[in-house]
């Protein structure tokens, strides 16, 4: 009898070639410190637009076609235009075929769902940015190779926020080396953590020894914080270089703006966020009604208090007095938030 190993996903293929130990955090908002509504509503958008994806190939109607954007409309046409472009009438076209990537002993290594198949061709649809996809991609390659026997396949991913297609050639020695390296270091009982760029979606980032030896310089093996005292040192250490962090980042930014290469990184440009520059104009050229257009409006108080401040000649905190009894029917408290403060004062030395 065969012992069965845990199923892996395609997309933690490639974090556990980084990291054996690696596992995905339950609450990924979390750990990337994002608002978890901000994820779902990303993943409710990529099942969405795979969905209209599917429709439109199958040239079936779908009422989700009217909440895309423009920009991700011509994206998914692009898309099924693409494929449409590159089919082959020799072999049948499937699409959303789920494939499951077996071991020599038949166990299930990984399984997924393939966006289209077409016999030894392959299409996967990606709605996001950029990313480091060839391990996962190839475990659906080589699922497929498994299931209608052949040694190599063309497997194109298509980007259609960028309307770019990544196209590669996957042969069977290849995927198979690379996936099953990653699963033989993922089931080695003697395996060590490696601290790496994924770890801000690992689950054990906290206690992980690899990743406390790297900020600390300690070889502990196992870190639990169980005492009290444990765990307010580490949050003294983790503001620290928190402190450290933000710095560094400030330092190498400056260094590569005088023109020096940071091996791994490039410098690269973000439009600004854009703002009104005349809010009046703005109003006018809406076409909304002064009640629907204030809605959209925000007023910071403390911009309120300044401006009264200044056009009445009195000191700011008499304005903040005044605004809270003259305006205190529309003003209301957010939910309190908790933060941890720090009792210790510290206090900058003298030079
Ligand atoms: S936190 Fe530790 S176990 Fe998790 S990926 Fe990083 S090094 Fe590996």
């Amino acid at each position: 009898m065969t012992e069965h190993h845990p199923v892996f996903s395609p997309s933690s293929f490639p974090m556990l070639a980084e990291c054996p130990c690696f596992e995905r955090a339950a609450d990924e908002a979390a750990f990337l410190m994002e608002p978890s509504e901000k994820i779902t509503a990303y993943r409710d958008r990529g099942t969405l637009l795979h969905e209209v994806f599917a429709s439109r190939l199958e040239g079936l109607p779908n009422s989700d076609d009217t909440h895309l954007t423009p920009h991700e409309s011509e994206g998914i046409d692009w898309a099924v235009d693409y494929v449409r472009a590159h089919i082959s009438t020799d072999y049948p076209i499937e699409i959303e075929q789920r494939l499951v990537l077996l071991d020599d002993s038949f166990n299930i290594v990984t399984f997924g769902t393939g966006d289209v198949l077409n016999g030894p061709r392959l299409f996967d649809l990606k709605t996001g940015d950029y990313h480091n996809y060839w391990l996962q991609i190839a475990t659906y390659a080589l699922a497929q190779m498994d299931r209608i026997g052949v040694d190599e396949v063309e497997f194109a991913v298509l980007f259609s926020r960028f309307k770019k297609a990544h196209e590669l050639r996957i042969d069977r020695g290849q995927a198979h080396w690379r996936i099953f390296n990653v699963v033989g270091a993922v089931l080695d009982p003697k395996k060590k953590p490696r601290a790496n760029p994924y770890c801000r979606w690992c689950r054990k980032i906290a206690t992980c020894s690899a990743v406390v030896h790297l900020a600390t310089g300690e070889e502990i093996e196992r870190y639990e914080y169980a005492e009290p005292n444990e765990l307010s040192e580490a949050l003294v250490r983790a503001r620290l270089l928190k402190d450290w962090a933000a710095k560094i980042e400030q330092e190498a930014k400056k260094a590569a703006l005088s023109g020096m290469e940071l091996p791994g990184f490039e410098l690269k440009s973000r439009q600004g966020a854009r703002e009104i520059m005349d809010l009046h104009r703005a109003y006018e050229l809406s076409g909304f009604s002064a009640e629907e257009f204030i809605i959209l409006c925000s007023l910071p108080i403390g911009a309120l208090e300044d401006a009264i401040a200044i056009k009445s000649g009195i000191p700011k905190s008499r304005a903040k007095r005044l605004v809270n009894s003259e305006l205190a029917e529309v003003i209301r408290r957010k939910a309190p938030t908790v933060h941890l403060a720090s009792t210790q004062k510290i206090e900058p030395t003298e030079a």
